[in-house]
């Protein structure tokens, strides 16, 4: 029989863990407090040791290892290659900001969206990953840094939404108090626009933070660069964002790279302006980074600020992205990428 990580629970399913175990429902509030701080069974000392046995028998305590960890000189970011299990890769990205440390975590093993300037979909998906091994990323990165994560962004490798129960299910056990206790509203998750599960997510109305991908404001320049807004076109994608602001009352943030002279035009800042004006959306401008495979080039500085101002003076929110971790590769799948090609180049 294959275990189950016991990590992999919610609050509720240890309750039921314990039920059918025979043990009284209160020492799921004893397991839960302990499973997220120790790494393994037999660390929790609370428990007697033939119930350890007995968990165990069904149970374990995944633990991700650190297979690279790259530390910015510039401003402290540090960039983590995770083996599975498995031996498949995943990276996360440590962040400091002045609101508190920050982790970037991934939800999937490659990714199926295909975003032409994307490093993470270049080998395509291989699988997603448990709620367990999306939440021991941040676990593993507190182990390596010594320091406390009060925030996450789901914006690592893979399509959180392409994985909507397991993200689902890590979101309830990151939050519960027991568990690591991180606020909704500490948590963003970014999607490419998969617009049937935008409508699933505002029906849950977690205060969470949503971001959506949205890089260009005309469909056949989007269906270029992200194949998804062939299924779901800008109009969809808009109508499923608007009708998400108004269930939840929760500001979207609209990620958009700035790629030269792709999408960085007057007229692509004009229709941006046309299509967010007077709602709750925040425009996040971010000058693409590079990425061998891609052949897309940043947008100069000043031309940033012109199409930022461009965006503000027609009443929306904008501001341009602080680059991290620039000096490590530290952009979406670059670091599994690298390590692929280097194996291949071997
Ligand atoms: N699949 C989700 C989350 C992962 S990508 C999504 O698409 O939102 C996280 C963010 O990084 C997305 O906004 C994505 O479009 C962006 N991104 C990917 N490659 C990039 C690159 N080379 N330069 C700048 N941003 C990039």
């Amino acid at each position: 029989m294959e275990k189950t990580d016991l990590r992999n629970l919610t609050f509720e399913e240890t309750k039921e863990l314990c039920i059918s175990l025979g043990q009284a429902p209160f020492r799921a509030k004893q397991i839960y407090s302990s499973v997220f701080k120790v790494r393994s069974i037999d660390e929790i000392t609370t428990l007697s040791k033939d119930l350890r046995a007995k968990l165990s028998e069904t149970h374990y305590i995944g633990n991700l290892s650190c297979a690279r960890k790259q530390v910015s000189k510039k401003d402290g970011t540090v960039k983590f290659l995770f083996e599975l299990a498995d031996g498949n890769f995943i990276e996360s990205v440590f962040m400091k900001y002045k609101h508190g440390n920050t982790l970037c975590v991934s939800s999937q093993v490659g990714c199926v969206m295909g975003c032409t300037f994307c490093a993470s979909t270049i080998g395509g998906k291989v699988r997603n990953l448990t709620a367990a091994e999306i939440l021991e990323q941040i676990i593993a990165a507190e182990a390596e840094t010594g320091q406390r994560i009060s925030n996450i962004v789901m914006m690592g490798i893979g399509e959180p939404l392409d994985n909507f129960d397991n993200v689902v299910k890590f979101l309830k056990i990151v939050n519960h108090p027991d568990s690591l206790n991180i606020g909704y509203r500490h948590i963003s998750l970014s999607t490419c626009g998969i617009v049937p599960k935008i409508y699933e997510l505002a029906e849950l109305n977690f205060p969470i933070t949503l971001s959506v991908s949205l890089h260009a404001p005309f469909d056949e320049m989007r269906t270029e660069m992200m194949p998804v807004n062939k299924a779901y076109p800008l109009e969809s994608l808009i109508r499923a964002m608007k009708d998400y602001v108004k269930k939840t009352n929760r500001r979207i943030s609209i990620e958009y790279a700035l790629i030269r002279d792709k999408n960085d035009s007057a007229a692509c800042a004009d229709k941006l302006a046309s299509q967010f004006s007077g709602g709750l959306f925040h425009i996040n401008l971010i000058p693409v980074n590079n990425v061998r495979e891609t052949g897309y080039k940043k947008t100069d500085t000043t031309h940033v600020l012109a199409f930022q101002n461009r965006l503000i003076k027609r009443g929306l929110n904008a501001t341009v992205r602080r680059e991290l971790g620039s000096d490590i590769d530290a952009a979406c799948g670059q670091l599994r990428k690298k390590t692929q090609n280097l194996q291949e180049d071997r």
